[in-house]
């Protein structure tokens, strides 16, 4: 596998430098990604409390961006009994774990002290057997859940039923697509240029980012009878500007967020019989493990966290998740829909002159402007913390202990 040479073992443990490997950093810092997921929790601490907040959550993929985000903001801001569900890797061999481990060994560090209750489960969400041991889970442990939030972002799927595993694609359909994109370590202005996905690679995107294992959840959590009557169930979409139609919206990914729309109606229907809901929650573009892996979007990040920032309206996936459990969801408040039954958190990212003006610097933007034009600054750096690096007050220096766990 991969030698990480600049890690420099001894007896106390490590140094853990970053180590990028194109949209991926291979490496995570536990100390870092500690005072990454702290900052959440403080951001939720300093917020008033949600009023009737959810009591018991299940967040499937909640290791890191979105569901990490939930997670922290039902349990810090309603004092939710949390369970998530994620896939990460642990230390092995003195490599460093992934990301979302270290996330997740700091939550649960954290919420033990704050007398909150928090069970996880590692593995593959999409198979039987994690649904499995996540429904004995919370049966032994809390009964029900009230809230069950689904936010995987997976490259493929194995189907639970057939076995077969598929691959997702992030392409075009029906036409060739060229466009400007980013490579951030470099800070260069790049051309994509992609071909259309074909009848297949459509329906594999489907199969891993559409609704299905969704709903196969709701089946699990319904049929073992954990699911609290009048529980709500929510998934999260993305839609953005027109110039990353063709690669999202209009692109493979959006077939499969359009299938996730069509099983949030379903379930809603199903759910509403015992006052329950479901529904899709369109969040703003952030930098994420998922989002950075996607081509244009980059780009268009580092622009729109340019314009947001200047106006004033900047957020991140913290700010977005409380503001949907506190404004929408819960504080006696109502869901606020669009025409398609969506919720929208992207109302600010979507304002009629933030995206004028977005539209203006793309036009604009070439290699050699990149760092007055854009906020490719603030873009690296969001990636860089993903992992728990460049955290104020950490001392990368020095070594540290890889294997921690909860
Ligand atoms: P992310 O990469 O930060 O998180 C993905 C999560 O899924 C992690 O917890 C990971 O462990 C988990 N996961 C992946 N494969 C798994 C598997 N097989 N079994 C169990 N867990 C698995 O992604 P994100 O950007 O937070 O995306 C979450 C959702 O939010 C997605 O539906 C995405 O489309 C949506 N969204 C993202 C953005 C964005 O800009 N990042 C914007 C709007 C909507």
């Amino acid at each position: 596998m991969l030698d990480l040479p600049t890690q420099h073992f001894t007896v106390a443990g490590m140094v853990i430098k970053p180590r990028i490997r194109g949209f991926v950093c291979i490496t995570a810092h536990p100390e870092g990604c500690a005072a990454h997921v702290q900052e959440q929790i403080d951001h939720v601490k300093k917020q008033a409390p949600i009023a009737e907040g959810p009591k018991k959550v299940l967040v499937i993929g909640a290791s890191t961006g979105y569901g990490l985000a939930s997670r922290i903001s039902a349990a810090y801001g309603a004092g939710a009994a949390t369970v998530g569900v994620f896939f990460e890797r642990p230390s092995e061999k003195g490599r460093p774990a992934s990301a979302g481990w270290y996330n997740t060994a700091a939550f649960h560090r954290t919420a033990k002290a704050d007398g909150l209750y928090a069970a996880s489960i590692n593995g593959d969400a999409f198979s039987d057997e994690i649904k499995r041991r996540t429904v004995e889970q919370i049966k032994n442990d809390l009964g029900t859940v009230d809230l069950v939030v689904y936010s995987v972002a997976s490259p493929r799927r194995t189907h639970p039923k057939t076995g077969e595993t598929f691959k997702s694609v992030l392409k075009p359909i029906g036409r060739r697509f060229r466009n400007k994109s980013v490579d951030a370590d470099k800070e260069e202005v790049t051309e994509v240029e992609l071909e259309p996905a074909t009848e297949e690679e459509i329906q594999n995107t489907v199969a891993v980012m559409g609704g299905e294992d969704w709903e196969l959840w709701i089946d699990a959590l319904e049929e073992g009878g954990v699911l609290a009557p009048g529980a709500t169930t929510l998934a999260y979409s993305y839609i953005g500007p027109e110039l990353t139609w063709p690669i999202y919206h209009d692109g493979t990914i959006g077939r499969a967020k359009a299938d996730l729309e069509k099983t949030a109606d379903r379930l809603d229907a199903r759910l509403k019989v015992d006052r329950g809901r479901a529904f899709i929650a369109v969040n703003k573009a952030v930098v994420s493990q998922a989002s950075s892996a996607i081509p244009v979007v980059p780009l268009y990040i580092s622009l729109l966290f340019k314009v947001m920032k200047e106006k004033g309206l900047h957020e991140g996936c913290i700010e977005q998740m409380h503001r949907l459990l506190a404004t929408q969801m819960y504080n006696h408040r109502a869901l606020n829909f669009d025409d398609r039954g969506r919720v929208r958190l992207d109302d600010l990212e979507m304002r009629g002159d933030v995206q004028k003006e977005v539209a203006a610097l793309w036009d604009q933007v070439t290699t050699e402007n990149i760092r007055t034009v854009t906020d490719i600054e603030g873009y690296k750096s969001d990636f860089h913390q993903l992992f728990g690096f460049g955290m104020p007050g950490i001392d990368y220096e020095k070594d540290v202990d890889p294997d921690v766990s909860w």
